[in-house]
C-alpha cells in the first residue's frame, strides 16, 4: 500500500494535540499512581501508535529520553523535548518550550472536587 502523506500528517498533528494537552492536565502533585499511569500511557502510546515506522522511532527516542512523570511541568517540558526531536528528524522548525504554559488548553470545565484544573 503506498503512503499517503497527507493522512500520516494528519495523524500526527492529532496525536501531538492530545498528547501534549495530556501533559498540560496531568497533575501539578501526582500521586505515583498517576505518573506510573502516565509513564505507562507513554510507553503505550509508542507502541501501538498506528503509523509503525513512527512508533519505532519514537520508542528508541523513549530510551533515549525516558518519560519525566514528577510533575506536570516536567511531564510538559519532557513532551515538548521529544517532539522536538521528532521535529529534528523530519527538518520542521523547532518549537520554543518556555512557551509551552499555556498554549496547550482542553477546553474543559475545571473540576471543583479534584482540583485538577
Ligand atoms: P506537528 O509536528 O504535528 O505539530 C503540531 C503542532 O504542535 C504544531 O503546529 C505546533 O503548534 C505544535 N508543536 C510543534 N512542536 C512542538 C513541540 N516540540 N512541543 C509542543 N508543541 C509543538 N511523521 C513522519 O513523517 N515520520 C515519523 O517518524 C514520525 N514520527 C512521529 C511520532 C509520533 C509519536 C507522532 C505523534 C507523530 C510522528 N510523525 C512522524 C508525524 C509528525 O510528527 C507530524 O505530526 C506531521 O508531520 C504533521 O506535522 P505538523 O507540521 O502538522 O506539526
Amino acid at each position: 500500500k503506498l503512503e499517503n502523506a497527507t493522512l500520516k500528517a494528519e495523524l500526527g498533528h492529532a496525536s501531538w494535540k492530545l498528547f501534549h494537552t495530556m501533559m498540560a492536565k496531568f497533575p501539578d502533585k501526582p500521586t505515583e499512581d498517576d505518573s506510573a499511569a502516565l509513564r505507562a500511557y507513554i510507553h503505550l502510546f509508542a507502541r501501538l501508535y498506528p503509523c509503525g515506522d513512527c512508533a519505532r522511532h519514537f520508542q528508541k527516542l523513549l530510551e533515549k529520553f525516558p518519560p519525566q512523570v514528577a510533575t506536570r511541568s516536567t511531564a510538559a517540558a519532557w513532551a515538548c523535548h521529544v517532539h522536538n526531536e521528532v521535529n529534528k528528524k523530519l527538518k520542521k522548525t523547532l518549537f520554543d518550550c518556555s512557551n509551552i504554559g499555556d498554549f496547550y488548553d482542553c477546553g474543559c470545565a475545571e473540576d471543583p472536587v479534584e482540583g485538577k484544573g
